[in-house]
């Protein structure tokens, strides 16, 4: 049973949400403020979030922020009404994972929770180190070192390069990326794949013997084998 946090002030909304994601057997918080939220957050390890960005206590980017840095194991998905919100939520500025854009149906909700609970089944199994050049990507610890150095990466931005690593060399398509490391059904925007991809870019870009990630037009990415 996934621990889940769920931020809305919407009434209908949040109890729509919180109803239903109980009844597929989810273990459900509602705070309907951005303080009960972080209170929340700093109480307990929860596995998902779902954030509503228009809270009437605080600015919904900054509280995305502040869930980050008390739940840096979670993934978070925010609600928005608004997409031009989405490139600064979803990325380094603000921290989230993912996002939905208002109105959205249960079923999609519902089958977006599930394909991130799942862990995307298609990475590599736990036990996998994978080495690429000075670049050692464990798998079961989640930790990436370059040269014995650890990068810190959020928990999209490690599947991403775990699963580029595991074809190190080789050019993966964006379908292949959004499905093996997003959900397979998914075939909505890859605009989160792209923000993704530029975060981990400039996180791999402060350690000079970290591979390069080189975009392939119309087709995808490529991790590098060497640094050069
Ligand atoms: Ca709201």
């Amino acid at each position: 049973m996934a621990e889940l946090l769920v931020v809305e002030d919407d009434e209908t909304i949040g109890t729509a949400l919180s109803a239903g994601l109980r009844a597929h057997g989810h273990a459900v918080s509602w705070q309907r403020t951005a303080r009960g939220a972080l209170d929340a957050a700093a109480g307990r390890a929860f596995d998902l979030v779902l954030l509503d960005l228009g809270l009437p206590d605080l600015d919904g980017v900054e509280v995305c922020r502040r869930v980050r840095a008390a739940q840096p194991a979670a993934v978070i998905v925010v609600l928005t009404a608004r997409s031009e919100e989405i490139d600064v939520v979803v990325g380094l500025e603000a921290g989230a994972d993912d996002y939905l854009t208002k109105p959205f149906r249960f079923g999609e909700l519902l089958a977006r929770v599930r394909a991130h609970l799942r862990r995307s089944a298609v990475l590599p199994p736990p036990q996998t180190l994978l080495t690429v050049g000075a670049t050692v990507v464990d798998v079961g610890a989640r930790r990436v070192t370059v040269a014995g150095a650890e990068v810190a990466l959020r928990t999209k931005e490690f599947d991403l390069l775990a699963r580029l690593a595991v074809e190190a060399g080789t050019a993966v398509s964006r379908e292949t990326l959004m499905a093996d490391v997003w959900d397979a059904h998914w075939f909505g925007s890859t605009k989160t794949l792209d923000v993704h991809v530029a975060a981990l870019r400039r996180k791999l870009a402060a350690a000079p013997q970290a591979p390069r990630i080189t975009t392939l037009r119309g087709h995808g990415y490529r991790l590098e084998c060497s640094a050069d």
